[in-house]
C-alpha cells in the first residue's frame, strides 16, 4: 500500500522532533524511568551479594543509598516530559538539572559499589564491585545520544569509582601484589570492554537515526511522486472523459495523417465508428467529388510542416449527406521539431453556413431595395420635376403677360402650388437621401450674412403677407466669412423661420444671431423666436420626429409633412450641432440652432455661382446674335426656355436629343449650350464628352439641365466636362445669370 504523502510527512515530523534537543531530553527521561526496574536487578544483585556474604547493615546501607539515588533522579525525570510539553522551561536548564540528577545517581551508585571491598577483602568482593559498576555504566552508556551530558557524568563517576577500587587494593596489597595486577589489569580490559561496547551501540545508534531518517525521506519523496502521479492520471482521465465526450469532433492522426483515435462526436457527426476510422486518413475517409482539393492539400501539407491551421472544408458522412466542416488542426511536435501527432477538433457548420448565405441574401435583397428606392426616388424625381418645370415656367409667363386680374390670380395660384408641391418633393428626397445615412453635406467658403439675409428674403413676403415683422438681430460681432455647407444652414433657416412665421399671427419673429470664437472657427448660434401659437408641452419631446406635427388641426390649418424640423436636426448634426427647442403654449416657441463652422480659407467674396438653390435677382441681358444650344427632348420645357430667352437676342438652336445637339454645336459652334441630361438616342453626358473630346471646335460653356437633383448627378456632369447644373424648375434668372457671364 502507498504511503499516504500527509502520513509521510508527519512522521518524518514526528522523527525530526524526536531528534531535536527537546525530543531528546524527554527521550532520556523516558528511558531511563521505563528501565527503572530492570536497573533494580543490578542493585539487588549488589543488595543480595552484601547480605548473604554475612554484611547485612552493609546490604541495607546500600540499599538504601540505591533506593536514595533512583528516588532523586527518577522523581525529577519524571516531571520532565510535562515541562518540555508546558514549554515554560528552559530547555538548557533542564538539560543541566537532568545531568545534576544523574551525577548524583551515579554517585549512590558509585559508593554503593565500592562497598564489597570496603567491608569484605575477599578476592570476589572486587569482582562483584567491578561488574557492578561495570553494569552500571554499560546501562548509562546507552543513553550517551540522548543526554551526553548526564551520560559524561555517570561514567566520570563511575570511573572515579573503579579509580578508587584500584587505590583501595594499592593500599591493601602494595604496587608488587599480584593480584592487584591482575585486578587492575582486568578492570581497564573490562571498562575498555565498556567502552567499546558504548561505542559500538553509540554507532548504530546513530547509523539507525541516518537510515530512520532517509528512508522516512525517501518514502517522503515516494508519497509524493506518487501524488503526482495520480494527480497526472486523473487529469489524463479527465482529459481523455472531456475529448470523448467533447460535443466537437475530436480526433488524433500520425504524423502521416492517419487516424489513430477519434470521440464520439466523430462517430455522431461522420457516421463513422471508431473501428472504421482508426487507420485512414481523413481525406480518405471524407473527402467528397466536391470538396475543394486545395483545402484538402492545404490541410495535408500544414500538418507535415507542423503548423496549426483553421479552416473550413466540405466532407462527405458516411451516409453520403454532405457537411460543412470547421477543423481546426493542432500538431504536436516532438523535441527535434518532427511532428508526433495531430489533434483536430471538428465542428459541423453547414446549419451555421446556411444560416449566414440566408443572411447575406437578405442582405443583397436589401441593399438591392434599397437600391430600388433610391432609383425609384430618382426615377420620380425626375418624372415630377420634368412636368413641373413646364407648370412654373409657363405659370412665369402667364404672369409676365398682361391677364385680367382674376386669371392672374389664377395662375399665381397655381404657380404657388407648384412650388410648394417642389418643396414636398424636396423634403421627401432630402430626407430619403439622410435616412439612408448619405451625408449630404458640402462645405465651401461662404459669406455669412448674404446666408442668412437669403434666406430671409424669400421668407420676408410671407412675414408681411400674415402682418408680421421679420427681424434680424446681431448679437456682437460676426465673421464676414466662414466654411460650411451655405445651402444647407439656408435649407434650416428656411425651415425654422419659415415655421415661425407659419405659425405667427400676431407680434413676429426674430432671428438673433450670435459668434463665439473657436480655435478653429466660429461657434455660431441662430435663435428663432417668435410670439405664435407656441407647442403643447407634451409634444415638445416629439416635435423632431419625421412626419410628426403639433396636432391634426394644425396640419389640416396650416398645411406641411411634419419633416422639415426632422431634417434640419439632421444636418444640424451631420454639420456638428443641434437644434434644440424651448416653447410655451399660446405665447410662442424658441428654437436655437448651434453650429460648429470653419474659418473661411479666402478672406475675399467668392463670385457668385450659378445655378444657387434661390433664383438671382433678373436683369436685362443683350446678346444680340450670339448663338445658344438648348438641347431637351421634352416640348415644353424648349418653349419654357425659349420663352425665358426670348428677349436677350440669343439666336437660339434647338435639339432634342444628344446626337442632334453634337451634330448642331459642331455646326453652329455656339457659345453657351443647355443640355438636358436623359434624352433619348444619346444622353446630355455622352454628348458633352463628344463635344468635349472634338479638339477642332471651339468649345462652349456648357450647362446641365436635369430633373436629377442628386449630389451624384452633379458630379457626373462635372466630369463630363460640363461647366454648370441647373435643377428643374429652374427659373427664369439663374438661365440669364449663366448668360452673363459670357
Ligand atoms: P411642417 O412641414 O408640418 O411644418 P415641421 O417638421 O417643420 O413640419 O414641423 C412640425 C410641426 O411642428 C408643425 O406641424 C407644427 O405643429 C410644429 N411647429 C414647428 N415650428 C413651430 C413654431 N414656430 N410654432 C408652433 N409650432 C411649430
Amino acid at each position: 500500500m502507498q504511503d499516504d504523502l500527509k502520513d509521510v510527512e508527519r512522521r518524518l515530523a514526528a522523527f525530526e522532533r524526536r531528534q531535536s534537543f527537546a525530543g531528546q531530553l524527554e527521550a532520556y527521561a523516558l528511558s531511563r524511568l521505563n528501565h527503572v526496574l530492570f536497573r533494580q536487578l543490578f542493585n539487588l544483585a549488589l543488595v543480595a551479594a552484601l547480605f548473604l556474604t554475612g554484611h547485612f547493615a552493609a546490604s541495607l546501607g546500600a540499599l538504601g543509598l540505591l533506593m536514595l539515588g533512583e528516588l532523586v533522579d527518577c522523581g525529577y525525570l519524571s516531571t520532565v516530559p510535562r515541562r518540555i510539553a508546558r514549554g515554560k522551561d528552559d530547555l538548557g536548564k533542564l538539560y543541566r538539572r537532568t545531568a545534576i540528577t544523574a551525577g548524583l545517581q551515579a554517585l549512590t551508585a558509585a559508593v554503593s559499589g565500592l562497598i564489597p571491598i570496603v567491608v569484605s577483602s575477599a578476592p570476589g568482593a572486587v569482582i562483584t564491585s567491578v561488574a557492578y559498576v561495570s553494569c552500571i555504566s554499560i546501562n548509562a552508556g546507552l543513553l550517551v545520544h540522548h543526554h551526553r551530558l548526564a551520560t559524561q557524568a555517570r561514567l566520570a563517576m563511575l570511573l572515579a569509582t573503579a579509580a578508587i577500587i584500584v587505590f583501595i587494593q594499592t593500599g591493601r596489597g602494595g604496587f608488587a601484589d599480584e593480584n592487584m595486577l591482575f585486578n587492575t589489569v582486568g578492570m581497564i580490559l573490562m571498562f575498555s570492554l565498556v567502552y567499546s561496547f558504548i561505542s559500538f551501540a553509540l554507532r548504530g545508534y546513530l547509523s539507525q537515526i541516518s537510515r530512520s531518517r532517509d528512508l522516512l525521506q525517501r518514502s517522503k519523496a515516494l508519497a509524493r511522486a506518487n501524488e503526482e502521479l495520480a494527480f497526472r492520471q486523473e487529469e489524463i482521465r479527465r482529459l481523455a472523459l472531456v475529448a470523448r465526450n467533447a460535443s466537437d469532433s475530436i480526433f488524433m492522426a500520425d504524423a502521416d495523417g492517419k487516424i489513430l483515435w477519434v470521440n464520439e462526436a466523430f462517430t455522431e457527426m461522420t457516421g463513422y465508428p471508431p473501428d472504421e476510422a482508426i487507420g485512414t486518413t481523413p481525406a480518405e475517409l471524407l473527402d467528397s467529388e466536391q470538396t475543394d482539393p486545395e483545402v484538402s492539400e492545404q490541410i495535408i501539407s500544414s500538418v507535415r510542416k507542423g503548423i496549426p491551421l483553421r479552416t473550413e472544408i466540405l466532407n462527405r458522412r458516411k451516409d453520403g449527406k454532405e457537411i460543412w466542416v470547421e477543423t481546426n488542426q493542432v500538431p504536436v511536435c516532438r523535441a527535434d521539431g518532427s511532428v508526433e501527432f495531430v489533434i483536430a477538433i471538428e465542428r459541423d457548420i453547414t446549419d451555421a453556413r446556411r444560416h449566414a448565405e440566408e443572411l447575406a441574401a437578405a442582405k443583397r435583397a436589401a441593399e438591392k431595395g434599397e437600391r430600388a428606392k433610391a432609383q425609384f426616388l430618382a426615377t420620380m424625381s425626375h418624372e415630377i420635376r420634368t412636368p413641373m418645370n413646364g407648370i412654373i415656367g409657363m405659370a412665369e409667363l402667364l404672369r409676365d403677360a398682361q391677364l385680367p386680374k382674376e386669371h392672374a390670380s389664377y395662375v399665381e395660384t397655381i404657380r404657388y402650388s407648384a412650388e410648394a408641391l417642389m418643396r414636398i418633393i424636396n423634403d421627401i428626397l432630402d430626407f430619403s437621401k439622410l435616412d439612408a445615412g448619405k451625408s449630404v453635406i458640402c462645405a465651401v467658403d461662404f459669406d455669412l450674412l448674404a446666408c442668412v439675409e437669403g434666406a430671409l428674403s424669400i421668407l420676408r413676403p410671407k412675414a408681411v403677407e400674415n402682418g408680421i415683422y421679420l427681424d434680424l438681430d446681431c448679437a456682437g460681432p460676426l465673421p464676414e466669412r466662414l466654411h460650411g455647407d451655405d445651402g444647407r444652414i439656408r435649407q434650416i433657416l428656411i425651415n425654422i423661420v419659415g415655421n415661425a412665421i407659419k405659425f405667427t399671427h400676431k407680434g413676429g419673429v426674430t432671428l438673433r444671431l450670435s459668434s463665439e470664437p473657436r480655435q478653429d472657427g466660429a461657434l455660431l448660434t441662430f435663435e428663432v423666436i417668435d410670439t405664435g401659437i407656441g407647442i403643447a408641452p407634451d409634444r415638445l419631446s416629439t416635435i423632431f420626429d419625421e412626419f410628426n406635427q403639433a396636432d391634426g388641426e394644425v396640419t389640416r390649418k396650416y398645411g406641411g409633412t411634419g419633416l422639415g424640423l426632422t431634417i434640419s436636426r439632421i444636418l444640424a448634426r451631420e454639420m456638428g450641432g443641434d437644434i434644440t427647442i424651448r416653447s410655451t403654449e399660446g405665447e410662442g416657441s424658441h428654437f436655437t440652432i448651434t453650429l460648429p463652422l470653419g474659418n473661411a480659407a479666402q478672406p475675399e467674396a467668392a463670385p457668385p455661382v450659378p445655378g444657387a438653390e434661390d433664383a438671382p435677382e433678373e436683369r436685362p441681358i443683350r446678346l444680340d446674335g450670339v448663338k445658344a444650344l438648348v438641347a431637351d427632348d421634352n416640348k415644353t420645357n424648349r418653349l419654357v426656355i425659349r420663352r425665358y430667352l426670348g428677349e436677350t437676342g440669343l439666336d437660339i438652336v434647338y435639339a432634342r436629343d444628344g446626337r442632334e445637339a453634337v451634330k448642331l454645336t459642331r455646326r453652329h459652334t455656339p457659345r453657351i449650350v443647355f443640355m438636358d441630361m436623359s434624352m433619348p438616342e444619346m444622353d446630355g453626358l455622352t454628348a458633352t464628352r463628344q463635344i468635349r473630346a472634338d479638339s477642332a471646335l471651339e468649345q462652349p460653356t456648357i450647362v446641365a439641365l436635369t430633373a436629377n437633383s442628386f449630389a451624384s448627378d452633379k458630379a457626373a456632369c462635372l466630369s463630363a466636362g460640363m461647366d454648370g447644373f441647373l435643377t428643374k424648375p429652374f427659373k427664369r434668372g439663374e438661365l440669364l445669370d449663366w448668360l452673363s457671364q459670357l
